[in-house]
């Protein structure tokens, strides 16, 4: 099946908003739905690797093949679950924005890292986890991006981090890439009584449109809990409120980001939801 892969920057350079939980979790849902998932885990904290139930391993990252250690194809790890691979991270990326920060293409060393995965057609969807900040990582990853997903929280301020990152993206459009695409903004960690809450994703839907996706992420305390089991909850507890909301944005998503190989499945809506039978395990 020949494949046209998109590449998705998920990024904020705010910490704590949702990033990796948004990318184990769609990742996840995709999976599910039969499209062939990379995640390139780029935070030397590794929390997607880990999330996704694997362990941190020295010489097996995204790292090794910047420094030409090693070629793509070795650092590319199957999970437990069909569909769904990741290149992990692991500690000595934290080095690389000081390493990396001469090199003369350190903008499009994650362009040229990657290109034979893209090349190859072997996955639908490469989602890229960013650091938590505006440095050469997250650049280089908006560089190798066809379009950026924002997952952002629903809190004071959240246009000023809106604007920052806007700019990096306009930046990068007027340099080294483009055609990068605002893919969207995701609200994550939405708490639905609070009255800030419905301020915020009002003034960011009338400033954004179209691009904030209809899909929000509850707080979901089964959500937070997933990681430390080294699963992402869509898989851990499919019918728990975060989860449904994650496989609810990943059809959104496949509906915005048509694959080749997706556009023809995704034409219809979701299916309805097959009735809870008790005493079985549920499946996604
Ligand atoms: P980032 O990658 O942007 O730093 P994370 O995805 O790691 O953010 O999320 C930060 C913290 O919030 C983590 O402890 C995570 O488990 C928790 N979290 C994320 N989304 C939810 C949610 N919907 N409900 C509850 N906790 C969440
Ligand atoms: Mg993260």
């Amino acid at each position: 099946m020949e494949r046209k892969t998109k590449t998705i920057a998920i990024a904020n350079q705010k910490g704590g908003v949702g990033k990796t939980t948004t990318v184990v979790n769609l990742a996840a849902a995709l999976s599910a739905r039969k499209r062939a998932v990379l995640v390139v885990d780029l935070d030397p904290q590794a929390h997607a690797t880990l999330g996704l139930g694997l362990e941190k391993e020295a010489g097996v990252s995204i790292y090794r093949v910047l420094t030409g250690e090693k070629s793509v194809d070795d650092v590319i790890l199957p999970t437990k679950w069909a569909n769904l691979n990741v290149i992990p991270s692991e500690v000595d990326l934290a080095g690389a924005e000081l390493e990396f920060s001469a090199r003369p293409d350190r903008l499009e060393m994650i362009r040229t890292a990657l290109a034979p995965v893209k090349e190859s057609g072997a996955f639908d969807y490469i989602l890229l986890d960013c650091p938590p900040s505006l440095g050469i990582v997250m650049t280089s990853s908006l560089v190798a991006a066809d379009g950026v997903l924002i997952p952002i929280q629903a809190e004071f301020l959240a246009m000023d981090g809106l604007a920052l990152i806007n700019a990096s993206i306009e930046r990068i459009r007027s340099g080294a890439n483009p055609s990068l695409e605002l893919n969207g903004i995701v609200f994550t960690m939405v708490n639905s009584v609070a009255r800030l809450t419905q301020d915020v994703v009002g003034e960011v839907r009338s400033h954004f449109g179209e691009a904030v996706y209809e899909t929000t992420i509850p707080r979901n305390i089964r959500v937070s809990e997933a990681p430390s089991m080294g699963m992402p909850v869509v898989f851990l507890d499919p019918r728990s409120k975060g989860a449904e909301a994650y496989k609810a944005f990943a059809w959104e998503f496949m509906a915005k980001n048509p694959t080749r190989f997706a556009a023809a499945a995704v034409a219809s809506p979701p299916p309805p939801p097959p009735p809870q039978e008790t005493g079985n395990a549920p499946t996604v």
